[in-house]
């Protein structure tokens, strides 16, 4: 089977706040990773990298973070 059926949710666009510009960013996020997942995206206005941390709660909720990747 190649086609993914939609019984839960495992991706998300989730949004981010560029912490250098102020400017909303969207990225991708695959929920099926267990745990935090920590990375760094670069800003689609200013380029400039971003960390990301997000985390889930047992219910799924999902929390996301952006820092300044030189903090
Ligand atoms: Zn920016």
């Amino acid at each position: 089977m190649s086609n993914k059926e939609k019984m839960q949710t495992t991706d998300e666009d989730i949004l981010w706040t560029c912490q250098y510009c102020g400017e909303v960013n969207t990225v991708w996020l695959d929920l099926t990773v267990d745990g935090k997942q920590d990375f760094i995206e670069d800003c689609r206005i200013c380029c400039r990298p971003n960390r990301i941390i997000v985390a889930l709660d047992e219910s799924n909720n999902i929390f996301v973070e952006s820092r300044p990747s030189d903090e």
